[in-house]
């Protein structure tokens, strides 16, 4: 399960709907609990490393960005929890691009953006073997 303040789910669709057509991409940094689940509690939006003519359907975060990230987290007493991105006029749902260049463990949240504007929003983690994606609960969080 992992939590979110309303406000960074907002802010994950308007991103969204913001890079449209293209993909939006960033990370999201926050807390785990003993019992393992997350607490979303800032993002940090990275810029698409895919060249211009793939964007728009396939997000890359370049490595020396995510370790910046977390460092950056790390100062804060906060790790990478996981990662978003918008499907532009798709599901809201990984791709396979997405299964072969996810991480297990992280919270991989996709955001569907259909003709601009963002619908669907879910949470999805890689099955231990890799083989699919799993739903992850996402719970809103009313106020921080
Ligand atoms: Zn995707």
């Amino acid at each position: 399960m992992i939590r979110i303040p309303r406000q960074l789910r907002g802010d994950i669709c308007a991103e969204g709907e913001a890079a449209y057509p293209d993909e939006c991409c960033g990370i999201m940094l926050g807390t785990v609990d003993a019992e393992g689940s997350r607490s979303v509690t800032e993002l940090q939006p990275m810029r698409n490393a895919r060249e211009s003519g793939e964007r728009y359907h396939r997000f890359r975060i370049e490595a020396d960005d995510i370790l910046r990230a977390e460092r950056s987290a790390a100062g804060n007493g906060l790790e990478i929890v996981g990662f978003y991105h918008s499907h532009p006029d798709n599901p809201a749902a990984p791709s396979d691009y997405d299964r072969e260049h996810a991480l297990p463990w992280y919270a991989y949240v996709i955001v569907e953006v259909t003709q601009s504007r963002a619908r669907r929003i879910r949470c999805w983690q890689l099955a231990g073997d890799r083989s699919r994606f799993l739903r992850e609960r996402m719970h809103t969080l009313e106020r921080e």
